[in-house]
């Protein structure tokens, strides 16, 4: 393996902002590796939502950073203290102090994989973060029952793609939204028994669920969308369910009054984070052999994925943030 260079390529955020913020710069010094760390040379990058929101400053980094919370790669050095870890090694990772838009990375070693036979570089990238959201989420913050009613934004997204593969692998019966008339087919395909369009009043989805489900409504709400959609969550679920917001595309919820969830229904309110369930590197290894394992068995597909060059991430960025886009987004990297 080549020597590390000195400096590197990638995409250096100097001011939060909206897209243009995100420059291309060939002069980024390389990490340098602290205790517990290894550097990759990175491949292919995984693109997430949560990237839009450091770029902009709703999540705080100090400046300037390189954003970007995952990559599948190769590793180029390891600090002494690693030992599981050598340089050639194919590997996935998570990173929560992000770095991952550049040629290389440094990471801990409690949230690398080991790339098994027949995953790749790419496939890491295309699943780690989003296929342990979804994981977490319906093991975790809501365990999946194979009787309920799962009502999923954003169905044809990244995390939603996964989430209806892995529900309705369960058999739980999925009511996914989606955007446009497309997206609302690639839901189906997905796996959603219903899709409602998330362009619909608030008003109008809600007596859609209510129709579906015979009066019932949701014993699960998977929401990611945030701001825009916490309220019909409330009126979406059914008795005893739990809404789970776990995400802010449309902008954060703001404080909720507790009482709201008195009442009628008792509902319990999740907020959850990936990186708050995998903290304890034990379940960092359970969740993600148990991914690797719904990859190879074929519940997570990964049909649907679009690349971008890693120079072009501000594109990436605009398509995500315009709702245009399916599936995962990838930004390949420049070796
Ligand atoms: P998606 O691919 O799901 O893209 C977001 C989708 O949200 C859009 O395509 C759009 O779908 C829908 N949407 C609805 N309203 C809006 C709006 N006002 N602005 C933008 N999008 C809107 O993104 P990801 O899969 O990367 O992320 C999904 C969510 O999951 C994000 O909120 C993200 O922050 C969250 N997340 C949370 C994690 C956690 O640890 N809590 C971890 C990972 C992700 P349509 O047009 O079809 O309705």
């Amino acid at each position: 393996m080549a020597s590390v260079p000195k400096t590197m390529g990638g995409i250096l955020i100097e001011q939060t902002g909206g897209s243009e913020v995100l420059q291309w710069k060939d002069d980024i010094a390389v990490p340098e590796l602290k205790e517990g760390q290894l550097l990759v040379k990175n491949e292919w990058v995984g693109v997430n939502y949560i990237d839009t929101y450091f770029r902009s400053g709703l999540y705080k980094a100090p400046l300037p950073f390189v954003t970007g919370g995952e990559a599948g790669g190769v590793v180029a050095a390891v600090h002494d203290s690693v030992s599981g870890l050598k340089v050639g090694d194919k590997v996935g990772y998570l990173s929560q102090t992000r770095g991952a838009y550049a040629q290389y990375t440094a990471v801990a070693e409690e949230k690398v994989i080991i790339l098994p036979e027949g995953v790749t570089t790419k496939t890491a990238a295309a699943s780690l973060l989003q296929g342990l959201t979804a994981l977490t989420l319906i093991k975790e913050a809501h365990y999946v029952k194979p009787t309920d009613w799962v009502f999923v934004t954003a169905a044809a997204g990244g995390v939603g793609t996964i989430l209806c593969e892995m529900i309705s692998s369960i058999g739980a019966k999925i009511i996914g939204t989606a955007g446009t008339p497309e997206k609302m087919e690639q839901a189906k395909k997905n796996g959603a028994n219903y899709v409602i369009s998330s362009r619909e009043s608030p008003e109008k989805i809600i007596e859609e669920v209510k129709r579906i489900t015979g009066g019932h409504g949701a014993d699960a709400v998977f929401d990611g969308i945030g701001k825009a959609t916490f309220d019909m969550d409330l009126e979406i679920a059914a008795r005893k369910a739990t809404v789970c917001t776990y995400g802010n595309a449309s902008g954060a919820v703001p404080p909720v009054d507790v009482m709201r969830l008195a009442g009628s229904k008792n509902l319990k309110l999740m907020r959850p984070t990936l990186f708050a369930y995998l903290s304890d590197a034990e379940d960092f290894r359970k969740y993600s052999s148990e991914l690797v394992d719904m990859l190879k068995r074929g519940i997570v597909k990964l049909e649907n994925t679009s690349d971008y060059k890693l120079e072009d991430a501000k594109a990436a960025h605009d398509d995500l943030e315009s709702r245009k886009t399916t599936g995962k987004l990838l930004l390949q990297v420049p070796q």
